[in-house]
């Protein structure tokens, strides 16, 4: 049985048209993240090194026509695997880091190669989900990626997979919510995720034959996500749903996505021509840095507040403690929180003082734990709404 209507979620382009513009109007976009997937980097269990330097020269274009790229690479597990021998799916998460270590140094030589056979500069940057969470080691990130980008040089990211077993384990997952995770942070315009499936369909396409590809998602909705079953092969961990669910995080910081076959010839230059090639996912308004960095951050722990909270809240004003009735989790000030699953703060307390003053009066704050506390859990402009 088919998912969802094509023709539904097309719809949306027909709308843009009667506007007297085409969504597929993507040329504009000045700063762009691209994630190439271990299935189109790899070859008989080593680097595909034609499709790595053609896909290089692609971007090498790109970046001599004054965009800038940020490049999200996978394979290094594989090529790693690749290089002890290994043909199975590894699922040791002590082999997988291992193999990550073995494989990532493979993969950047190819790419050093690839980009001065263009005059180009490649950097690395291996990202745990503690650098994109912690708000300083974050800003240090944008610091390195500012200056590399403005010195035409291509910023070339990974998971550092040794270390981060979140990421190889499962927690964090894939490299396609990493990319989006990236484009949000940067304040990319535009995320291409090149994979060897084309498009995302309307059904499971190796179960229906009869299933469509949809051009264009102007949402992403429950109808979307259950469109994408779970796949994934012997090495990549991302399957159809993290796409997407890469999609949703793009577009919430105000990135489109444009999810397409890596093996198309020309494949970035026809997407930036507006070519109607696989799923463009809409996005919606961008939200200020800040704003994208408290979204982006995961949770350290939960605050339940009362219906009256939440009201003030979306009316631009503070987080008291009064409105709470509860805390999940350990977390410090400065952490990021959601509140009700509705929102996600900036909190100036930490979880052991919420405890002790929610329910409280405001003012008790600073009777209780002095002078130099802010009067309030979050101010309005620590606070973001999920929706
Ligand atoms: N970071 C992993 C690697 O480089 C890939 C994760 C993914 O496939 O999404 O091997």
């Amino acid at each position: 049985m088919l998912v969802a209507s094509a023709a539904t979620v097309d719809a949306g382009a027909e709308a843009a048209k009667a506007k007297g513009f085409s969504v597929r109007d993507i040329g504009g976009a000045g700063r762009i993240v691209i994630k190439i997937g271990t299935n189109l980097l790899s070859k008989n269990w080593a680097v595909d090194t034609a499709y790595l330097r053609g896909i290089s020269a692609q971007i090498a274009s790109l970046i001599k026509a004054g965009k800038k790229v940020l490049l999200v690479t996978s394979g290094a597990v594989g090529m790693g695997a690749g290089e002890l021998g290994i043909r199975e799916k590894i699922t040791s998460v002590r082999m997988r880091q291992a193999c990550a270590s073995i494989g990532q140094p493979l993969l950047m030589k190819e790419y050093k190669e690839a980009f001065a056979r263009h005059g180009l500069i490649a950097a690395q940057i291996l990202l745990t989900r503690e650098v994109l969470n912690n708000r300083k080691t974050y800003l240090n990130l944008q610091n390195s990626v500012e200056t590399l980008l403005s010195l035409g040089v291509a910023p070339i990211f990974n998971e550092n997979d040794s270390i981060s077993t979140a990421e190889i384990g499962n927690a964090f997952g894939d490299n396609d919510r990493l990319s989006a995770l990236v484009a949000s942070k940067v304040g990319a315009d535009l995320l291409i995720l090149l994979t060897d499936i084309g498009a995302l369909y309307d059904a499971d396409p190796r179960v229906h034959p009869g299933a469509k590809p949809i051009a264009l998602v102007p949402r992403v909705t429950q109808e979307i996500l259950a469109c994408a079953g779970a796949a994934g092969s012997t090495f990549s961990t991302g399957g159809m749903r993290t796409k997407v669910l890469a999609a949703q995080i793009a577009g919430r910081a105000g990135c489109r996505m444009v999810l397409a076959d890596g093996r198309e010839p020309d494949i970035l230059a026809r997407i930036l021509a507006g070519e109607e090639i696989g799923t463009l996912f809409l996005a919606q308004k961008k939200p200020a840095s800040r704003e994208r960095w408290i979204l982006m951050s995961s949770p350290q722990g939960t605050i339940s507040v009362d219906e009256g909270a939440i009201e003030a809240m979306r009316k631009h004003k503070s987080l008291l403690p009064s409105g709470i009735h509860g805390v999940t989790g350990t977390f410090a000030a400065g952490d990021v929180v959601s509140v009700n699953d509705t929102a996600k703060i900036v909190t100036s307390l930490s979880s052991v003082e919420i405890k002790t003053l929610m329910g409280q009066h405001s003012s008790e704050i600073r009777k209780t734990l002095g002078e130099s506390k802010r009067d309030v859990v979050a101010r309005p402009e620590d606070i973001v709404f999920l929706s």
